[in-house]
């Protein structure tokens, strides 16, 4: 079993749904209380299924997805957050220089869903595979 590459991840129903569902709780078209959902995408390395953790609700445009919850049996694979912020007021719906540095800190792909779609940053895949533990890669 091969850590999903951000691309497959995108393919996965559970992923979609998460990212739909992570849109919505963003309230997105209310001004006054939009703000950024997201979590953390597992995938079990015994079923090969995946899996979804949502984080705390966030800020207008902050998510702290520093601390992913340890799954038995299952490897922290990516993450995922919502830019609910409209680009057509310059909001960048693209990924932001501290969305791609964490990325790389944390060493797993970030998804984002905006207003104008899905982004990606970060590696293209779990650094070092699978192995090194069951929260974000060594
Ligand atoms: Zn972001």
């Amino acid at each position: 079993m091969q850590a999903p590459t951000a691309d497959e991840l995108l393919r996965e129903p559970a992923v979609q749904e998460a990212l739909e569902q992570a849109w919505i709780d963003s309230l997105a078209d209310d001004p006054l209380r939009r703000h950024e959902e997201g979590g953390w995408v597992y995938l079990n390395t015994t079923t090969g299924s995946i899996g979804i953790r949502r984080a705390p609700v966030g800020g207008q445009a902050f998510l702290d997805l520093s601390s992913p919850p340890i799954l038995p049996d299952a490897v922290v694979v990516a993450t995922f957050h919502t830019h609910p912020n409209p680009s057509a007021e310059g909001w960048e719906s693209g990924p932001s220089t501290a969305d791609t540095q964490s990325a790389w800190g944390f060493g797993v792909p970030c998804i984002i869903r905006a207003d104008d779609g899905i982004h990606t940053t970060g590696p293209n895949s779990r650094r070092g595979g699978l192995t090194g533990g069951r929260g974000y890669p060594p």
